[in-house]
């Protein structure tokens, strides 16, 4: 089917019924809206036909993975289909001995991980609901965890991608091999879209061996910038670790039971010289630091999966979260800036200084979280908002100031949806 042909939105609905198995929409809301209809289809064929059904139909379709990340985007211009992919959960390819795996969007971070696991491999990524968490809605969001400083981007280790677009038909880019030259840059276009070019069926990734042994140092500070200026020290060293993020008092309290500002340094690699590195870099700080934990393999997953917990973009009733980019040299000074505007208000606050990046949880009534938000866009180079209520986001870009590239987003989305049934509104700018 073509997505030119016109359909009674009736047949429409029949025909979805008939593409997938039918869920409980209200178990789909999306900032307050619910579908008219929930389903979940078990091909890939069947997902392609669906949105060339919508499309059609004039239906506007939100893909969804786990749920656990929508808080993101902007409210919804309206929402008549929910396409949940995660039948879609197959491995459908593994070379262990290549360090490639094709992996189908639908898939638990969970399950890819353990998979990975049993061969002494990874990919370097985190989740705070690890079994919730699908692979689509991971490259869909785009948006990396702090061990990004030690391993680059996840955007960085797609290799192909494979994609359901609004005209029915599945478009695939890239390949399985990690020497990858011929065609577009698919994957980068899709990686952060937030489904609103296309529906992600399946991504490849190169994989990474696991490391034999994981630490954590937690080191306390009296002052942020005391705090900022270690993690500058030991972003600049010649020590290698993983992901070094601040965690402002309220948050070392909750994830470390540590008073004061945290400065966590994530070391893997070989038992011994993780060892090594740890010594190495608490006594290049070690003057100006209080307290100092080390904390085992164990502790290490727990505690950087709880961090990530403070970086979702959850729904908020009562509190809003926003991303601030900034030069990591500038960190310690947004921290300052946000303690003394927002005192006890200041939910939460942690900088990853490996990638420049403050994560700012504010609470208040809406009104003044609206102010909130109308500060924190301003500040560091760009801000998007995270997680807040309905009413804050109303009238809002989540996305924060405007880049350059919108009149180029703009044509992508005109080319790949030309009928805006992908996430209508959701996107960078409402696309
Ligand atoms: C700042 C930040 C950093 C993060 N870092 C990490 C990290 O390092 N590791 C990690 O595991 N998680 C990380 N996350 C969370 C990660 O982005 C989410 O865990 C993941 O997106 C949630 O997946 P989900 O399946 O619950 O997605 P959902 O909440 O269901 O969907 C998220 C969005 O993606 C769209 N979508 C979902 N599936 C598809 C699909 N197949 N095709 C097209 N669009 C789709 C949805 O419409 C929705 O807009 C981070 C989140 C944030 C906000």
């Amino acid at each position: 089917m073509t997505g030119t042909t016109r359909l009674a939105p009736g047949v429409a609905m029949e025909r979805l019924a008939e593409l997938g198995a039918p869920h409980d929409p209200r178990a789909y809301r999306v900032d307050g809206l619910e579908p008219l209809v929930a389903l979940a289809p078990e091909t890939p064929e069947a997902v392609a036909e669906a949105l060339a059904v919508c499309a059609a139909a004039g239906l506007v379709v939100i893909p969804w993975g786990g749920g656990r990340q929508m808080g993101l985007g902007n409210l919804p211009e309206r929402y008549d289909v929910a396409l949940d992919v995660r039948s879609l959960s197959a491995i459908t390819h593994y070379e262990p001995d290549d360090l490639t795996i094709a992996v189908q969007a639908g898939r638990s971070i969970a399950s890819l991980s353990s998979e990975l696991a049993a061969h002494g491999q990874m990919l370097p990524i985190e989740a705070a609901d690890p079994e919730r968490v699908t692979i689509g809605g991971l490259v869909a969001t785009g948006i990396g965890c702090p061990r990004r400083f030690g391993y680059g981007s996840l955007r960085d280790l797609i290799i192909g991608i494979t994609v359901a677009l609004p005209d029915g038909t599945l478009a695939r880019g890239g390949g399985i091999v990690v020497k990858n030259v011929s065609g577009y840059d698919m994957m980068r276009l899709h990686f952060g879209a937030l489904g609103s070019l296309g529906v992600i069926i399946q991504a490849n990734f190169k994989v990474l061996p696991a490391p034999e042994a994981q630490r954590t140092l937690l080191l306390s500070f009296r002052e942020s910038d005391q705090s900022a200026a270690a993690a500058l020290t030991l972003r600049t060293s010649q020590l290698a670790p993983t992901a070094l993020v601040v965690l402002a008092p309220p948050v070392a309290k909750r994830l470390a039971d540590l008073e004061r500002w945290v400065l966590a340094a994530r070391c893997e690699g070989p038992e011994g010289a993780v060892e090594r590195q740890v010594e190495r870099l608490r006594a290049s700080v070690e003057t100006a630091s209080g307290e100092s934990v080390v904390l085992d393999d164990r502790k290490t997953l727990a505690f950087w999966s709880s961090v990530q917990g403070e970086l979702e973009a959850t729904p908020f009733d009562r509190e809003l979260r926003v991303r601030i980019g900034e030069l990591p040299s500038r960190l310690g000074e947004l921290a300052a800036q946000l303690e003394r505007r927002y005192g006890s208000a200041l939910r939460s606050l942690v900088l990853d200084s490996g990638s420049g990046l403050a994560y700012v949880t504010v609470s208040g009534e809406p009104v003044e979280l609206r102010a909130f938000w109308g500060e924190l866009r301003e500040l560091g180079r760009h801000a998007t908002l995270l997680g807040a209520p309905i009413e804050v986001k109303a009238g809002e870009d989540v996305f924060g100031r405007h880049p350059e590239g919108i009149p180029v987003m703009r044509r992508l989305k005109e080319t790949f949806d030309p009928e805006r049934i992908l996430n209508r509104g959701r996107f960078i700018a409402h696309l």
